[in-house]
């Protein structure tokens, strides 16, 4: 038999986890909860996609940052407008690995730079969109750290919304994000020998 005490002490333990949840609920319905998104897959359209949400948070006015991992060297249509509109895009600008020039440690020294100009985007509490476009290699190639990096995701502003493309996702980001999208290649005319276009491809 249950004392009156240790009753008492059940049905507060169970209020307490009932205004918990309400709280949780009422967080995710009030859009404060964080919201982190991944796209990842072989096929095309992750990095359009990314720039697709950059381009309607702007247009509600809302404040963006950009940084493009690994690539940004070449031509950039997306990156042409933001500039315009005067939104911080940060670039590696290292080149691509199966082009001549390039370099891994240079690589790895640029990430790290790169990562603490973005530490600096998710601790600003005027940033509403961060997107870290084709950050998944800098894991994969082991320049930067995962955990540390979920670490920083973690502790920005709860009303930032996260970005994170490229291919072969790690298991801890699709993990961490609320939501997750993979992009299957069912056909790619690059493959069927058509070159890149302006306005489709770059
Ligand atoms: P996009 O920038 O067009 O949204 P993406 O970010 O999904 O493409 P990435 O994996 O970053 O694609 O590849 C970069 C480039 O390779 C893009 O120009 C894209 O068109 C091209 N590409 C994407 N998927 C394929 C594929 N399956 N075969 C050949 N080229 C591809
Ligand atoms: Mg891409």
């Amino acid at each position: 038999m249950l004392s009156e005490k240790s009753k008492l002490k059940a049905q507060t333990a169970r209020h307490k986890e009932m205004k918990k949840k309400v709280h949780q609920k009422s967080d995710l319905a009030t859009n404060n909860a964080r919201r982190t998104l991944v796209l990842t897959g072989n096929g095309k359209g992750k990095t359009s996609s990314g720039f697709g949400m950059v381009f309607r948070a702007l247009g509600h006015g809302q404040q963006c940052a950009v940084v493009q991992f690994l690539k940004g060297d070449g031509e950039s249509g997306e990156r042409n407008l933001l500039q315009q509109l005067g939104v911080p895009v940060i670039t590696m600008n290292t080149g691509c690995s199966f082009k001549e020039g390039y370099c891994a440690e240079f690589e790895r020294v640029r990430a790290k730079e790169v990562w603490q100009q973005t530490r600096e985007f998710l601790q600003d509490e005027s940033i509403d969109l961060v997107l870290l476009d084709e950050v998944t290699y800098t894991i994969a190639r082991k320049h930067l750290d995962v955990d540390e990096m979920i670490a920083a995701f973690e502790a920005r502003p709860a009303h930032q919304s996260l970005i994170l493309t490229g291919r072969a996702a790690h298991r801890k980001l699709r993990e961490y994000a609320d939501t997750v999208s993979r992009v299957d290649s069912v056909k790619h005319g690059l493959q069927q020998g058509l070159s890149a276009r302006k306005g489709i491809e770059y």
